[in-house]
């Protein structure tokens, strides 16, 4: 089955849809002690696609210096193990030097993407979203998945891309 990576800084919103795509049957698949002790998968589904949906995480208690180490190992393993992603940035604050960061190793994976600009319910959510086209991966596509709002787009972009 295809499996997506939800790929971002934290608080973008990446649990939020994953919870949203999964529904209330959340899968804890490892809650070992170490770097995927946050990862979580489960079954998703959009319409009448299904796939696998991996929430990355994880920053574990520790030492600043090697924060952006620990996040760079665990979303490049997500992105590796993924056929697809879905990159987020939340469209209320707009794009932040760890966007760039983020968008830095998606790229380089260069797998399947899919541009999400989260936070989007609104009308400064809308402007925000524009800043997307600056990361040079793709149409941002406009979600609230708090409010669920923006997943008929997102299942159209999905289906373009894959
Ligand atoms: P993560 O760190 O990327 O997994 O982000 P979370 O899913 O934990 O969400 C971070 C915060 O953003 C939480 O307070 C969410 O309620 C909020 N949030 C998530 N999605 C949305 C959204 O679509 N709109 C708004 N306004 N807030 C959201
Ligand atoms: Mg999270």
């Amino acid at each position: 089955m295809l499996t997506i990576a939800i790929i971002g800084r934290p608080n973008v919103g990446k649990s939020t849809l994953f919870n949203r795509l999964v529904g209330k049957k959340l899968a804890l698949v490892d809650d070992r002690p170490g770097v995927t002790r946050d990862r979580r998968e489960g079954d998703a589904k959009l319409g009448d696609l299904t796939f696998k949906i991996i929430d990355t995480a994880g920053l574990e208690e520790g030492h600043e210096e090697t924060l952006s180490g620990r996040m760079r190992a665990q979303t490049e393993a997500a992105i590796e193990q993924a056929d697809g992603i879905f990159f987020l940035f939340d469209a209320r604050v707009g794009l932040t030097p760890e966007d760039r960061f983020f968008a830095q190793l998606v790229r380089r994976a260069g797998k399947p993407l899919v541009l999400i600009a989260n936070k989007a319910e609104g009308r400064v959510g809308t402007a925000g979203a524009i800043e997307g086209f600056d990361l040079g991966l793709g149409d941002p596509v406009p979600l609230s998945a708090e409010h669920g709002e923006g997943l008929a787009d997102l299942y159209e972009a999905l289906r373009e891309n894959w």
